[in-house]
């Protein structure tokens, strides 16, 4: 059964079960400060599970995108290792949110399994948990294995412990029991020899669990206590990789017709075979599931970066760098080649793909290319650590610096150290390790405490659009310590006009007043998952009264203003440069906006002056706001709004247009563009391969910016006493400068000439050498034309001049090249030497060098001494 079959027939199986199909969440999470990526299909309905929000429809099935390289699933040291275990996976799953519980959820999973796919009952197992008598003290999970034993023997049934059989996404969150379902696929003579039963969630290739059917019943809170959810739920994920390796009967994911295209194509690039060589295989398999996981995470706006999840891709694609590097001899990029054949297997599934092709592959390209660069640099200084290495064992503090200041990858200094028969002190390098991690830990530690609930409610309303004001009450508070921020308390109101920040608008900023006076003020204001937080420095005093809550109404409007302009200039940038201009990041601050899209060559100016016009002309058009809230996300769509890729769209949207601009937006608008009064930009330039960054002004910032040059002018204008045209007196300013320089250059030419003839008077012969050593009043290169004219002249020269510039010694000295073999003197080493009398140091070759020094006093002394040579 193909893939996309494979695939296809989960999703009907469940739609015929009353399930509505939904597709992939993005993978990168925004908003969601305990988690960077979608590692389990929950993931992103987790805020349902919580009853922070309430689903469509209480039955749901999908396939969503994973990626398991953070936090507490992480598989990313063992994938290319194994065969099963994936960076990037896909997880069938489906839901039931407070609906169905254990009971049909496993009925479904056995008839899905074995009846319309097929699968023999007899290579099934399951398990289910067997309880805990730790502090959470957990009863055996006997509902579930009750109902199992409707569908399979009882000694196909084991009993899992908590490791297994109790779910968790993260230390905080909801969880609970879970049975899973696992396969054997080994042949029948190690059936034979070997039990099923013993090699269960043994690490076994080819006993290996497929789907994991979870009965969502807790909250772990993050004192670590459980406590009842609301309603019982179904969250169940299946790995379609390995579910294709069974249908497909084979012994590991990556002889799927998922990974074999990919593989063939890393064949044909760099003539290895898959299957000869077991290093050779892991660095293929390595590549085949990294260039997934990178390629979507590009597709869903995540770009390789520095910080955060951007660093966490990096990470990823430098692995498989570095594998192929190492082992398959590749010495040039070679992963984003591999992006044609994955959009063309995974585009019909997942369409961004297929669309951002292009940047994907541009993307890839640059981050290889620049990481190989690092890779050849650390080889150098690699080879220079083992030349200077006494003894057979390199350091761990030079293994660490080469890790850490240069981006080398230790295994790969092991690799070579051992190639060349040394040891590396492993231990030295991981204690360096272990204090940067510290170093790192302490510095961003933060310690969230439970929230206190003051009441309950459930809806949380956001009024922001309409008003800056509002009578709120706390519903809940709780501190939030950190290094960074030291104490801060995050309040949540039953309703607020605050913004929180998304969609690359700052949050808003403002106050708290309560009936007695007191203000508190509220600092930043932000989302996480569907919560709005108001940050504040210290808690309000009376807590269960309500308050008056004020939005900084200047912040607000400088903000808007600024995302309307982000508007028009997506719009403008679409129509100068064309439609394959995509939104890639945004930033819209009070003060200015930055705005990254993706376009392969610079912006010219003639271009960025039809954009800025372009901007200004809706400027002054004065098109009013229309925003349209809660319209439905096709309806929007078909109306031509632009949708972000990588962005989580609810199921009704809020539209904003501008005129012809039109866009799904949750921000904060200027009620007409004439509110802007003008927009300028002040940058452009790259960020990224085929990513450009353009950073403009509005509104204030540009009258200050106009202010501010209009000053300088003035006082430029004042400086070139108020002339007529300021920019000709400049400019006649310049040329007359260039006139002077041209003549002192000629008179100190001049000067050197005459100081020339006299210093051939004052040469003295000693031992067959002519010798001086003198004081100049010449610059450097007056001195060095000295010498080299006298040494046009003379074969046996030996000549040491001092000078002073701008406070500063020089010594310079001449050797004729006759002498620098006859005699083996060196300039070099003589100006070193004699610099030591001016405070300095310098050298060059061994017939002329200078040295220049801190100390001019010094120079007669140095003259002195030079005598000492001859
Ligand atoms: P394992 O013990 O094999 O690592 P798990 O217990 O971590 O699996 P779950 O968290 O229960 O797995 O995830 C549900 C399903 O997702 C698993 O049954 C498996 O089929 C699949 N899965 C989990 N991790 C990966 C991965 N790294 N790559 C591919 N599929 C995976
Ligand atoms: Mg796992």
């Amino acid at each position: 059964m193909k893939s996309q079959d494979v695939r296809s027939k989960f999703l009907k199986f469940f739609e015929g079960k009353q399930h509505l199909i939904v597709p992939s969440a993005p993978m990168v999470l925004k908003n969601d400060p305990t988690l960077m990526f979608v590692n389990a299909g929950m993931v992103p309905f987790k805020e349902y599970f919580l009853g922070n929000s309430e689903p469509k429809k209480n039955r749901i099935s999908d396939s969503q995108k994973c990626l398991r390289v953070s936090g507490k699933h992480n598989d990313l040291e063992e994938v290319g290792y194994d065969t099963y275990h994936h960076t990037l996976f896909e997880m069938l799953g489906n839901w039931s949110f407070g609906d169905y519980f254990k009971e049909e959820a496993i009925a479904w999973a056995w008839e899905l399994l074995t009846e319309v796919y097929g699968i023999d009952k007899s290579i099934l197992y399951v398990t289910v948990f067997e309880g805990s008598d730790d502090e959470d003290n957990l009863k055996m999970d006997t509902e579930a294995y009750d109902i199992w034993k409707k569908y399979i023997s009882e000694d196909r049934i084991l009993k899992g412990n908590k490791k297994d059989n109790f779910w968790e996404m993260g230390d905080q969150g909801p969880c609970g029991p879970c049975s899973e379902i696992h396969v054997d696929i080994r042949s029948a003579e190690e059936k034979a020899k070997v039990d099923a039963k013993t090699l269960i969630n043994m690490d076994h290739p080819h006993v290996v669990e497929i789907w994991n059917l979870v009965f969502m019943q807790y909250n772990r809170k993050a004192n670590g206590v459980l406590e009842a959810l609301p309603n019982k739920h179904i969250d169940t994920g299946m790995g379609f990789e390995r579910l294709c390796m069974v249908l497909q009967d084979v012994q590991s994911n990556y002889d799927t017709d998922v990974f074999t295209p990919i593989i063939r194509e890393i064949e044909t690039i760099t003539g290895k075979t898959y299957g000869d060589n077991e290093e050779v295989d892991i660095a293929i398999r390595v590549i085949s599931d990294h260039v997934r996981a990178v390629a979507f995470s590009i597709a869903d706006g995540q770009l390789p970066s520095n910080t955060g999840s951007g660093y966490v891709i990096r990470r990823i694609l430098r692995r498989a760098v570095r594998y192929g590097f190492t082992f398959l001899d590749k010495k040039e990029p070679l992963i984003y080649r591999l992006v044609d054949v994955l959009s063309k297997k995974m585009g019909e599934a997942f369409p961004e793909i297929r669309a951002q092709k292009v940047l994907i592959e541009n993307v890839i390209k640059e981050e290889e290319a620049s990481f190989l660069r690092t890779l050849d640099q650390g080889l150098v200084l690699l080879n220079r650590i083992v030349e200077e290495t006494k003894g057979d064992t390199v350091s761990g503090e030079k293994a660490f610096e080469l890790y850490d200041t240069y981006g080398f990858p230790i295994d790969l200094t092991a690799l070579i150290l051992s190639e060349k028969n040394l040891k590396l002190d492993e231990k030295g390098f991981n204690e360096q390790l272990q204090k940067q991690k510290e170093r790192s830990r302490s510095a961003s530690e933060t310690s969230t405490e439970d929230w206190t609930v003051l009441f309950e409610d459930d809806v949380q309303e956001f009024i922001g659009y309409d008003t800056q004001e509002a009578n709120v009450k706390i519903a809940k508070y709780r501190k939030v310590t950190s290094k960074k921020d030291g104490e801060m308390y995050q309040l949540v109101f039953n309703l607020t006009p605050f913004y929180p920040e998304g969609g690359g608008q700052v949050g808003d900023k403002g106050v708290l007043q309560d009936t007695h006076g007191d203000v508190v003020y509220i600092l930043d204001t932000k989302k996480e998952n569907n919560v709005i937080i108001h940050l504040c420095k210290n808690l309000p005093e009376h807590l269960n009264e309500s308050f008056k809550a004020v939005v900084n109404s200047e912040h607000r409007a400088l903000s808007s203003s600024n995302h309307t302009a982000t508007h028009l200039l997506h719009q403008a940038l679409r129509t100068v440069l064309g439609e394959h201009v995509e939104q890639k990041g945004s930033l819209v601050k009070p003060k200015s906006l930055r705005f990254d899209f993706s376009h392969f060559s610079k912006v010219t100016p003639e271009q960025l002056q039809e954009i800025e016009d372009f901007v200004n002309a809706r400027i002054e058009g004065k098109l009013p706001l229309e925003e349209h809230r809660n319209i439905p996300m096709e309806k929007a769509i078909e109306e031509g709004a632009m949708a972000l890729f990588g962005e989580k769209y609810g199921d009704t949207v809020r539209t904003i247009r501008f005129g012809k601009s039109m866009e799904l937006c949750g921000g904060i608008h200027v009620k007409n563009t004439s509110d802007i009064w003008h927009f300028k930009i002040v940058s452009e330039g790259a960020v990224a391969a085929g990513i450009r960054r353009i950073e403009a002004i509005t509104n204030k910032s540009v009258r200050d910016y106009f202010a501010e040059n209009n000053t300088a002018y003035l006082e430029m204008k004042g400086l070139l006493n108020n002339a007529k045209e300021p920019i000709k007196a400049l400019e006649n300013l310049q040329g007359e400068n260039s006139d002077l320089k041209k003549q002192i250059e000629e008179l100190l030419k001049d000067k050197a000439k005459n100081i020339k003839g006299e210093l051939k008077s004052e040469l003295t012969e000693i031992n067959g050498i002519q010798f001086l050593a003198k004081k100049l009043d010449l610059d450097a290169s007056g001195v060095k034309d000295v010498c080299f004219e006298l040494g046009s002249q003379f074969e046996n020269l030996f000549l040491i001049f001092g000078a002073e510039n701008d406070g500063k010694a020089i010594l310079s000295c001449y050797i004729s090249k006759e002498l620098v073999a006859s005699k083996g003197l060196n300039a070099g080493t003589i100006v070193r030497e004699l610099g030591k009398h001016i405070q300095g140091g310098g050298g060059g070759q061994p017939f002329f060098a200078t040295a220049g020094g801190k100390n001019p006093n010094g120079i007669e002394a140095a003259l002195e001494a030079a005598k000492d040579y001859l």
